[in-house]
């Protein structure tokens, strides 16, 4: 499944322009993209050449102003892009010690994320890239969060994506940097919402998984044993996850899953919790890997920072698991950047008209690939 079938409908239609673009920028010089990520609470600005080699990165994290509510305010979220969008990609120039002279492409996140967020983001780079007369591309949020890991490292096609972030739990086989064939999502909640939820429902903190991750440090994982889903293990949901279960458990019934001779304390729930969760994400991705022979797991996305679930994969010394560093786990110009790079790079560009999409429905499960790999 082409993930980005609508994104770049507007493909330069003069031969000549490809050419001319082909010839600067094919012909072994670099290129240089400055990508805007604006679709959550992160204002991000990014430059970077060639998809890998990372000038500034500049994310001007909006938490303190949500924090107060344990959770994201859209409205707050779009008013603080409109903002910081400014002096943070002027502060990425800076940082690189360049101006737009020096920059080839401009590039910014316009889906999936809060429509208000997007705009922002997506208008100010449609804005700078048509006034300094640079193309535009404008990039799914998802490709950016895959290609976090390839910013530092050489990663060969095809292999399994684990994509973990607050709003998606994806296991998908990437055949490309834009062509991915999604073989297992969330039937409910997602991963990260799962976090964040359990943290604030017991008043640990906004956001939640960076905190559930430091507490659970100090709990033990066999505390609570809360169900891991039972998708069907043959059909259509072989890779499916499941997370809404998992969250009422430990918010609501917590004390029916406590072992004997543990305590209820926070640190447990959250040691528990998060075992669970992660096992839940491993359980599929390792059917993947068996049914498709892949042994390349590349992950991304803010759950991607977790460190149990880095261990689990990490104790599959058969696999090679590729995380991106931590400061590139969660939302950042830089992934948009590089995936802006590849996109430039084989000739497409973004149209003046390209809008934004709070939702893709592109991430739906292809069941084509169970047929492919004889589970159905
Ligand atoms: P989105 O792109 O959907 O906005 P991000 O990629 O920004 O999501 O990731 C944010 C999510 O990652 C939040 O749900 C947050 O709780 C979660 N997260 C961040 N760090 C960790 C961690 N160490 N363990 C688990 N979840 C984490
Ligand atoms: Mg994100």
């Amino acid at each position: 499944m082409e993930m980005d079938e609508t994104q770049h409908s507007s493909h330069i239609d003069a031969p000549g322009l490809v050419f001319s673009f082909f010839l600067k920028y094919a012909m072994l010089l670099t290129m240089k993209v400055l990508g805007i990520e604006s679709s959550c609470d992160e204002t991000a600005c990014a430059i970077v050449e060639d998809g890998k080699k990372i000038y500034s990165n500049v994310v001007a994290t909006q938490i303190p102003f949500h924090q107060i509510y344990k959770g994201v305010v859209p409205e707050i979220a779009s008013r603080k892009h409109a903002e910081w969008i400014l002096p943070v990609v002027r502060q990425a120039l800076a940082e690189a010690n360049m101006t737009m002279d020096d920059v080839d492409a401009v590039a910014a996140t316009n889906r999936p994320g809060l429509m208000g967020s997007l705009l922002v983001g997506l208008t100010f780079g449609k804005t700078l890239a048509w006034a300094t007369g640079k193309p535009f591309i404008a990039v799914n949020h998802m490709l950016g969060h895959l290609y976090a890991a390839h910013l530092q490292n050489d990663i060969p096609y095809p292999y399994l994506g684990l994509l973990v972030s607050g709003g998606h739990s994806i296991i998908a086989k990437v055949n490309g940097f834009d062509d991915l064939e999604i073989l297992g999502t969330t039937m409910d909640d997602s991963v990260g919402e799962a976090f964040d939820k359990v943290a604030k429902y017991y008043g640990l903190g906004y956001p939640g998984g960076v905190i559930i991750d430091k507490l659970a440090h100090e709990g033990d994982p066999k505390a609570f044993t809360f169900p891991v889903p039972k998708l069907d293990k043959r059909g259509e949901h072989r890779y499916d996850v499941s997370f809404s279960g998992l969250k009422t458990a430990v918010i609501h019934q917590a004390d029916q899953f406590l072992n004997k001779g543990y305590e209820n304390t926070k640190e447990n729930i959250c040691a528990s919790f998060q075992e669970t969760a992660c096992r839940t994400l491993t359980s599929r991705l390792f059917r993947a890997i068996d049914d498709t022979g892949l042994k390349t797991v590349v992950a991304g996305g803010g759950v991607a920072a977790n460190s149990r679930l880095r261990a689990l994969l990490a104790e599959r010394t058969d696999i090679q698991c590729i995380f991106p560093p931590l400061k590139l786990c969660g939302d950042n110009g830089a992934m948009i950047a590089g995936v802006a790079y590849h996109f430039l790079a084989r000739g497409d560009r973004s149209g003046w008209n390209t809008s934004a999409c709070a939702r893709i429905p592109q991430f739906k499960r292809g069941l084509a690939n169970l047929e492919a790999f004889g589970r159905r």
